[in-house]
């Protein structure tokens, strides 16, 4: 059903464009995005999607990353985005020690049971993972997850927009006091999906927020390219390790005290050399190139949305932190849906945004 309501998205990160992905599939046709860009954490993340094997005990969180992660196949085939934006290449989680290998390949087995998303799981020695990811040498066993999945952030967006045919209005814009965009018409409906930013934009409403910005960096080498079903590896006591069409990446730190800094700190690239080269001898000293971005999070490392306390037309998206490429579009497809119906019941994902917004 078309409406002829005029909605604005500020942010053009995951939650921004997969929130117009779900507003043009409800019918919404005036859509303005608007993103500044400079630190964006979509295009800085490394992209796995992999939540299921995770012991953080947060259920709501646990709820949006599963929902997120199955959202994922659908987008793709509706908008037709290539491999490189989107891969169900599996993942490999190790562990040391063979009593937590086997714990949490009976959390994989129950988990599995009720999650068709996952596909199948499979322990795997140290030597079978070395087959499948090239090059490495990985002293641990670990446990394979056919399902999991690896977005390139940037491509993502710039595929999913032309879908859309949205265009991005790139300037960075503020609230009045009364919740509306400064020097743009009235909208029925303005989405915020600023990530770290929040607590500026919020700023002219009176209100304050305990979002806190968090800085994370990646490496990324050329490297003989892998196969396209290479699985991404997630070594205990390493950084992660990614293959992409071009090589692979490595990462990614979190830095607490950065703030929105964005200078590469040659101490993390050292470090994230180091791991780099423990898990694949061969890549040299220095990466071809550095990614830096900036993470939202909350004092319970939880996801919020919502509306805005006191104001009807705003809505509000932050706190992704550094799972949110999972939870980003099941994020966006709830906002969505309460757009629709404000009085949506969504407390099996999130806290109320009084929590977070005060
Ligand atoms: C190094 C790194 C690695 C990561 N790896 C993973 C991973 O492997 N898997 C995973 O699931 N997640 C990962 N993440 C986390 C994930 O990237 C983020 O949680 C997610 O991208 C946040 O999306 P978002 O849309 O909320 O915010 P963002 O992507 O940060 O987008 C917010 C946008 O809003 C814009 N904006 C803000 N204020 C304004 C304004 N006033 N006017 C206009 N525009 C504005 C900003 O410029 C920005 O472009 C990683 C993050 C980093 C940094």
């Amino acid at each position: 059903m078309a409406t002829s309501d005029r909605i604005a998205i500020v942010g053009g990160g995951i939650v921004g464009l997969t929130t117009a992905y779900y507003l043009k599939q409800a019918g919404y046709t005036e859509i303005t995005l608007f993103d500044e860009g400079t630190g964006q954490a979509t295009q800085a993340a490394a992209g796995i999607i992999s939540p299921w094997l995770s012991k953080r005990r947060n259920q709501r969180w646990y709820n949006l990353a599963k929902r997120g992660a199955q959202l994922y196949p659908d987008i793709v085939a509706t908008a037709g985005l290539s491999k490189r934006a989107y891969r169900q290449n599996g993942t490999i989680v190790t562990r040391r020690d063979p009593a937590k290998l086997n714990a949490l390949y009976e959390l994989a087995t129950t988990r599995l049971a009720t999650t068709p998303m996952m596909q199948a799981i499979e322990l795997l020695s140290a030597q079978a993972i070395e087959q499948r990811v090239p090059g490495i040498t990985i002293p641990d066993a670990g446990i394979f997850v056919a399902g999991g999945a690896q977005i390139d952030g940037t491509a993502f967006l710039t595929e999913l927009a032309t879908f859309l045919e949205i265009t991005i209005v790139q300037e960075k814009v503020t609230l009045t006091a009364t919740g509306q965009i400064m020097d743009y018409p009235d909208f029925d409906q303005i989405i915020l999906a600023t990530g770290a930013w929040l607590s500026e934009i919020l700023t002219p409403l009176g209100l304050t927020t305990n979002v806190r910005p968090q800085k994370g960096q990646l490496i990324s080498y050329q490297t003989a390219s892998l196969p396209t079903t290479t699985p991404v590896l997630m070594p205990e006591g390493e950084y992660d390790y990614l293959p992409t069409p071009d090589g692979v990446i490595v990462g990614a730190s979190h830095e607490d005290d950065q703030g929105f800094d964005l200078t590469i700190d040659t101490a993390v690239i050292s470090d994230l050399t180091t791991s780099a080269q423990n898990i694949n001898p061969a890549l040299v000293k220095v990466p071809v190139s550095v990614r830096v971005g900036t993470r939202a999070y909350t004092p319970d490392f939880a996801p919020f949305f919502g509306q805005v306390p006191g104001y009807k037309q705003l809505f509000v998206a932050s706190g992704l932190g550094s799972s949110g490429l999972t939870t980003g579009p099941a994020i966006a497809q709830l906002l969505v849906a309460m757009l629709v119906n404000p009085d949506l019941n969504i407390s099996e994902y999130t806290k109320p945004v009084s929590e977070y917004i005060y």
